[in-house]
């Protein structure tokens, strides 16, 4: 197999690596929609990519810094995570490229060897880094660590993406801020679609008959909706990316702090102009009854930060809402988290011990807090799934969203 070298190698260690049971991804069954909901646009799919499978609806845990926060890669497979995300702006700043490169790739560096999906670096770089400057060529900007002047193309990040080893690639997008004129989105979408464009042209199919410039070619690509909270431009945003051909389609510039509806709406808009065959994935999302709620919609992959971020304010997930452990309330409780949940904290601690340790702020109480909440996703996600097999997702969702208490009631 040609290509990047540091995918044609396989871990040295182990039996275990799923690397030994992956093949080169074919055209026609990257993606396989195996089921679809009666009373919903709900689907059951099987993606394909060069470290595993994914059964979708799926969630991905986000290792933001080549980690998901407190958790090991040994401890992610446990909890039966079929894929991660890495970013890549924050890798791109520390370690940097010739780390990674050195130590072949982010699968080897942090010992994960399911699939990884990286972001294009786009939102970080227009949420964290500093005097930025958009240009037709890309983004100028200076990292928000030591301020270094740093220029990445839709090209640029598409190579540093390969050199990651990413297993599904973004495309670098501009994601306009919420909220946002229709002048500023239309030309916003405009740059972005020719960026797509440019991105396509650097993967392993080229576009426009332009050689292909980036060399990993097992590496899937997805391209991003924007469109702001405009239906005309949600849809010419779809049918334009669409038109260029990729592996799967994300819905970008959602959760950027517009109202829930508005976000379904922005994802409404979206969905009728993607193909059926190829995956959906809406980025940054959301709440567990915000998952059901777009699975419902159509979309496959989620990533987000929430059960990894409130597990460390001591907040944890639970089918009936979210339980602040912090609270009084739990100082002598007995049971668990949630009762009948399998998780390692659920399993062998009292919601009264796990909320001594967030009190006294030990290290332990937010890993087995974070253990439960992305327990809690997968599950969500894996629920999903058969309730789409068996043909009861619509009741299934509404049955959740009805018994889910949202944190501001509590
Ligand atoms: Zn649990």
């Amino acid at each position: 197999m040609s290509g990047w070298d540091g995918r044609t190698g396989r871990l040295e260690r182990g039996s275990g690596c799923a690397c030994q049971k992956r093949r080169s991804p074919r055209e026609d069954d990257v993606f396989v929609l195996l089921q679809t909901d009666p009373l919903s646009k709900a689907r059951r799919g099987r993606l394909t990519t060069a470290h595993g499978v994914i059964e979708t609806p799926a969630f991905m845990p986000v290792g933001t810094q080549g980690s998901v926060k407190a958790v090991s890669p040994r401890e992610l497979r446990e909890l039966a995570a079929q894929i991660i995300l890495g970013n890549t702006y924050h890798l791109f700043v520390r370690p940097g490229l010739d780390v990674m490169r050195h130590f072949g790739g982010l699968h080897r560096f942090m010992n994960w060897d399911g699939p990884i999906l990286t972001d294009s670096g786009g939102y970080q770089i227009f949420s964290l880094a500093k005097i930025r400057k958009i240009t037709e060529e890309g983004a100028h900007f200076q990292n928000h660590l030591d301020g270094t002047p740093t220029f990445i193309s839709p090209e640029i990040a598409m190579e540093i993406q390969a050199s990651l080893g990413s297993d599904i690639a973004m495309v670098l997008d501009e994601c306009p801020p919420y909220p946002c004129e229709h002048d500023y989105a239309a030309r916003s979408l405009e740059l972005t679609i020719r960026w797509a464009k440019r991105s396509k042209a650097a993967t392993k199919d080229g576009f426009a008959g332009r050689p292909s410039r980036v060399t990993n070619p097992a590496c899937l690509v997805f391209g991003i909706i924007q469109g702001g909270t405009f239906e005309d431009l949600r849809r010419a945003s779809a049918e334009a990316t669409v038109a260029i051909g990729f592996d799967g389609y994300a819905i970008g510039g959602v959760s950027v702090g517009e109202p829930e509806p508005e976000m379904m709406q922005a994802l409404e808009w979206s969905e009728p102009f993607l193909p059926n065959d190829k995956p959906r994935y809406a980025m940054g999302l959301g709440t567990p009854p915000q998952l059901l709620e777009l699975i419902a919609r159509g979309v496959d992959m989620f990533d987000c930060v929430l059960p990894t971020r409130l597990a460390r304010n001591g907040t944890a997930f639970s089918a009936g809402g979210t339980l602040n452990l912090k609270n009084a309330e739990f100082t002598f409780q007995k049971g668990p988290i949630e009762e009948g949940c399998s998780c390692p904290a659920c399993r062998e601690f009292t919601r009264g011990y796990l909320r001594h340790l967030v009190k006294a702020e030990e290290i332990l109480g937010l890993r087995l807090i974070t253990l439960h909440n992305l327990h809690f996703y997968l599950e969500l996600m894996q629920r999903a799934r058969r309730e789409i097999e068996a043909g009861r997702f619509d009741t299934f969702r509404r049955d959740f969203v009805a018994g889910y208490r949202p944190a501001n009631s509590a």
